[in-house]
């Protein structure tokens, strides 16, 4: 691994909240990587739903596909821009530990169920996950990941909530930006979902070609793809154009970030955060950027069908909610053994973990 001065380093880590002995073959990074892919809730990420429902079809992404494309995108990034690919690579994996079921509509459920109680956000849960809830170690809660790990997880967070977090969220406060690594992780995530749920989109039959053509990068390719192939139609002819897309995103990114990259030259990781976001499209490939958030949110997010889901989501979380806050003997030992959280934090954190096909399920049994 080339890893350039301002990359993250596993030798000048900041460490872990509990010191341990270096392993004699993998570097820290690795060890972080291995312990995500071997925590529950990474196997659990495979049943929950991205944008449809696990039991809509078994052709759309889970959380756990949308990660690993996450990943890849994040590795190909990092290793063009020398930065640690293992480290990016663990950031990406865990980056959607701590999701709802049923996807965002579920976190806005349970986020409104938590009102009261300190509400609920997927990044802070996500890290969460990492710090308390996975139980694999007998000398410590969580898995114990490096601060870099951690700082890349923690994608988001509130001003309230960073006060009470420490030097992993010191950046929400003082306004820093953190590791290079973390800043490709979070701008792969949107370039993977962004195209991805077009593409699934396109797959469920509510998204057509006439009107991806109203994307002007799409409508574009389209053209050029429609003159060359006569006989190319249908989904080869959308994966062509979403993969030339991706191709052209991706590109423009890199060579973005180079030229930010030399004229900011940080000589090192510390010098990253102290400066202006680093990781970033050129102007016009940000408007294409914006441009398709905004069209997916339109024909996409709001579609009836959709639409539809996310109120049985809103509708299943609330009632596990109510269900387990006033029956909490039927929440398993493990959720309450040596927990001193509130009940309501306890539920939440129980729900938040279940898949779709689980959290269906106990509603349908109570
Ligand atoms: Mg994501």
């Amino acid at each position: 691994m080339n890893l350039a001065s301002y990359a993250s380093n596993p030798n000048l880590s900041k460490g872990r909240v509990f010191a341990e002995k270096q392993s004699a073959f993998r570097n820290d990074y690795q060890r972080d990587r291995d312990r995500i892919i071997h925590s529950a809730s990474f196997r659990r990420l495979q049943y929950k739903t991205q944008v449809f429902v696990n039991h809509e079809g078994d052709m759309f992404r889970s959380r756990l596909t949308h990660s690993i494309e996450v990943s890849q995108i994040a590795r190909g990034l990092a290793r063009s821009l020398n930065c640690h690919e293992d480290l990016a690579e663990a950031i990406s994996l865990a980056h959607d530990l701590g999701h709802t079921p049923f996807g965002h509509s579920g976190q806005d459920a349970l986020n409104d169920c938590m009102r009261d109680f300190g509400g609920f956000e997927h990044n802070l849960q996500s890290l969460r996950v990492v710090d308390k809830l996975e139980k694999k170690y007998a000398s410590f809660a969580g898995l114990n990941l490096t601060f870099e790990a951690r700082e890349g997880i923690l994608k988001h967070c509130s001003l309230r909530n960073a006060k009470k977090l420490g030097i992993v969220a010191e950046r929400f406060i003082n306004k820093s930006q953190p590791s290079m690594e973390a800043q490709i992780v979070n701008i792969a995530d949107e370039i993977a979902y962004s195209h991805h749920d077009l593409d699934d989109g396109y797959r469920a039959g509510i998204l057509n070609f006439e009107l991806l053509k109203e994307l002007n990068l799409f409508k574009e390719i389209y053209s050029e793809l429609s003159e060359k192939y006569l006989e190319v139609k249908g989904e080869q002819l959308i994966n062509e154009i979403i993969r030339r897309m991706m191709n052209l995103i991706i590109s423009d990114l890199c060579e973005q970030t180079k030229k930010n990259l030399a004229k900011l030259n940080p000589a090192s990781p510390d010098h990253v955060r102290a400066s202006p976001a680093i990781v970033g499209f050129s102007f016009s490939m940000q408007e294409n950027i914006n441009l398709i958030k905004q069209f997916s949110r339109t024909y996409l997010y709001n579609h009836p069908r959709i639409q539809r889901m996310s109120s049985e989501a809103q509708k299943t979380i609330k009632a596990l909610f109510h269900f387990f806050t006033t029956n909490h003997d039927k929440i398993p030992k493990t959720f309450c053994e040596n927990n001193e959280d509130s009940l309501e934090r306890v539920v939440s954190d129980y729900i938040a973990g279940m898949t779709d096909r689980f959290a269906n399920q106990v509603y349908a049994s109570i």
